[in-house]
């Protein structure tokens, strides 16, 4: 399953670039902007491309390292990323989602996952991963089902049983010796 990289750049404006004239960025109550249809869009049909030039994650390192927030998406195998640049680059996360990602020979399709109003804000699962330790990726998506992160369920694994050690290092360190 395609990814989302926990880092994001650039000033939204620049990734403005025009896509199917029903999808529309406006204010969102998820986050600042969000992708909004103005027609219906029926489950299972194909909304937009996740477009944008394929970097290589070193790439991206060297332009994002110091960006809190980019729009890049990691492809499955584990060695690009795309720097979204259109609309789809706007869609917010939520973790009861009306859309999905799938990736197609290397191209991100994003498709809805059950019928969707004309006015509707378009969400996907983010399933965030590689994250830093100290970095929550919190959500403010407002579903019933909310986990609190953006983070996939395995990566919120991963983080619990990394925070674990850590600690146990740390009991360690501090437990007197001899
Ligand atoms: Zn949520």
């Amino acid at each position: 399953m395609p990814r989302k990289l926990q880092v994001q750049a650039k000033a939204r404006h620049e990734r403005k670039q025009p896509g199917p004239p029903h999808l529309v960025i406006r204010q969102s109550r998820i986050d600042s902007e969000g992708c909004y249809t103005t027609e219906p869009i029926k489950s299972g049909s194909f909304v937009v491309e996740y477009t944008g030039p394929h970097l290589t994650i070193k790439q991206a390192d060297a332009l994002y390292d110091k960006h809190p927030e980019t729009y890049l998406f990691g492809l499955t195998n584990g060695k690009h990323v795309i720097d979204g640049q259109g609309v789809a680059a706007f869609i917010n996360h939520s973790c009861d989602p009306n859309c999905e990602v799938e990736e197609v020979k290397g191209r991100v399709l994003i498709s809805a996952i059950r019928d969707i109003a004309a006015g509707e804000e378009l969400t996907y699962d983010y399933n965030l991963y590689d994250g830093d330790l100290d970095d929550f990726a919190l959500c403010s998506c407002g579903a019933e089902n909310c986990r609190g992160s953006m983070y996939s369920e395995a990566e919120l694994k991963r983080r619990t049983r990394l925070l674990r050690r850590k600690e146990k290092e740390k009991e360690k360190q501090l437990r007197p010796t001899g």
